[in-house]
């Protein structure tokens, strides 16, 4: 994610929409069942009291109620309720215990903008326990009937977690399929008080796209919804004729129905975390070229941007070349960036497909570098190597902030040091308003300190080591943890094995606590006091 946090810096995006704009949007946001009509709106509006809506069903167990049918299980544990999350300590309830997702399809027949419309899930998944009853994080939309293996499942709804009872327990180690119906709503979203701000879906003129970070694959789909939790995404998305969708990954193929709509088929390839998913609805132009290697670069570009925007996007291969001799080979089958016909102020490192507003593109260069190279440097560190725990987002924000103010300072932007002692300046105030890099609260998660407060750690890392080692700390990161969660212990162990020595002692400070470190070698930057 790339945006300006309040303070950071001065603001960097004048063109920025009027305050008064977005939060019409968010008014109807929040009102939902208000902006929808007809049947619908009775359906929305029962979500909204929690009411479970699969047709017949009685009310499911409550949320704690033992594990039924005990006696007649087969041999070995008894089946029990999967947790309703996996328990990081910021966000308890997001992703869900007792099974591992194994592939989702997810199906949307697509009508028009700002318009609920039928949407399904299909969920392959393993039990890791004997589950009598599991979760899903599922948030707002209507709720139509939940099946288990092609049985009929009680469904209910306790805030974002969605409580599926299966007719019979699953066994630990069996491979089951769960399947949601739901009329979605593209007009769902959520706030954050930080960089984040609008989240969920993004409507524009035309159609929408989505920004799901941090918690908002749940206004999208059932999902286990947590970064550190991966699986493959099928998307099956129907559009009138004359729009187009995209999504992560490849384009499996389109099928004309012999009602002139389009079904647009696309495989993300590798696995996702549900915060990382893309698809995107409207008037597009795809435009195909080549990164370093032959990679597959895909554009898809609002009809009637395509030339405006195609200085900044030629970028890319230039882009991608500068982070692979610092980062090693880019972990993708293909990279893109979309550009949001949206005035939405943020980019996100959605997986293999970068969102980017079109207002980055169209203003100036050294702005626009910084954005893309954010969201490219994410597809290493966020994307690629996951983040364990959410209080581990500054490996995520810190390094896409980091290599975008290296970029920047190469590039004739402000340079790295004279960003960073800036940073270092303000670094017992954020401590004290946003927590330290690795110890942030829910509320904090996107606040400036994750930013160019954790990007301030990697220089001081830089700075005690030396370039070289950083540089093989650096690749090593992003090679060792491909593919794969990774969190601060791990960080500070590999960093301490490529470079020969214990920097558990530097780091930990750094890392936590009120206070910030000397810089090494720099014995003349001062912290500012802290003010209340
Ligand atoms: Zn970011």
């Amino acid at each position: 994610m790339t945006a300006s946090p309040t303070g950071s810096e001065p603001p960097r995006r004048p063109h920025r929409p009027v305050l008064g704009t977005r939060r019409t949007a968010l008014f109807l946001t929040a009102t939902g069942a208000v902006a929808l009509t007809g049947a619908v709106a009775v359906t929305a509006a029962a979500v909204l009291t929690g009411d479970a809506l699969f047709p017949g069903a009685g009310p499911g167990p409550g949320r704690g109620t033992p594990a039924p049918g005990a006696s007649a299980a087969p041999a070995g544990p008894d089946p029990s309720p999967g947790a309703p999350g996996i328990g990081d300590p910021l966000m308890p309830l997001a992703g869900n215990g007792g099974y591992r997702v194994r592939r989702y399809t997810l199906d949307f027949d697509w009508r028009a903008p700002r318009t609920p419309f039928e949407a399904g899930a299909t969920i392959s998944a393993t039990a890791t326990q004997a589950l009598s009853r599991f979760d899903l994080d599922f948030a707002g939309n209507a709720l139509h009937h939940v099946t288990v293996d092609g049985a009929p499942a009680t469904a209910e709804r306790d805030g974002d977690e969605l409580v599926v009872t299966p007719a019979k327990p699953i066994p630990r180690g069996r491979t089951f399929t769960v399947r949601v119906a739901y009329t979605a709503d593209p007009t769902q979203g959520r706030h954050r008080d930080d960089a984040i701000q609008d989240y969920g879906w993004v409507p524009t003129a035309d159609g929408t796209v989505v920004c799901a970070q941090p918690d908002g694959a749940r206004m999208i789909f059932p999902a286990d919804d947590h970064p550190s939790l991966r699986a493959p995404v099928t998307f099956r998305i129907t559009t009138p004729a004359g729009l187009s969708a995209v999504a992560n990954g490849r384009l499996v193929g389109t099928t004309r129905r012999p009602d002139g709509r389009v079904r647009w088929t696309y495989d993300s390839e590798q696995p996702i975390a549900p915060q990382l998913v893309q698809l995107a609805i409207g008037k597009f132009t795809f435009v195909d070229s080549r990164g370093p290697h032959g990679l597959p670069v895909r554009d898809v570009v609002a009809d009637g941007l395509v030339a405006d925007t195609e200085a900044y996007r030629s970028l890319t291969p230039e882009h991608l070349e500068w982070l692979e001799q610092r980062l090693g080979p880019y972990p993708f089958h293909r990279y893109g960036v979309l550009v949001g016909d949206t005035d939405l102020p943020v980019a996100l490192e959605t997986q293999s497909l970068s969102v980017v507003p079109r207002d980055d593109l169209l203003g100036d260069r050294v702005d626009a570098e910084r954005n893309l190279v954010h969201e490219l440097t994410h597809h290493w560190t966020g994307d690629s190597v996951a983040i364990r725990r959410w209080s581990d987002l500054w490996l995520s924000e810190g390094h896409a902030r980091f290599y975008e103010r290296l970029y920047s300072g190469e590039h004739g932007g402000v340079s790295m040091e004279s960003a960073m002692r800036a940073a270092y300046e303000q670094h017992d105030q954020w401590r004290h308003d946003e927590g330290a890099p690795a110890e942030p609260t829910e509320a904090t998660l996107f606040k400036v300190m994750r930013y160019d407060g954790s990007a301030l750690v990697l220089f001081a890392l830089r700075e005690k080591v030396g370039e070289e080692k950083f540089g093989r700390i650096e690749r090593a990161w992003a090679t060792t943890f491909r593919g794969r969660a990774a969190g601060t212990a791990d960080f500070v162990a590999l960093a301490s094995r490529v470079a020969g020595e214990d920097l558990k002692p530097f780091l930990t400070p750094w890392l936590y606590g009120a206070h910030t470190p000397p810089m090494p070698g720099h014995p003349d930057w001062q912290v500012d006091p802290v003010e209340d």
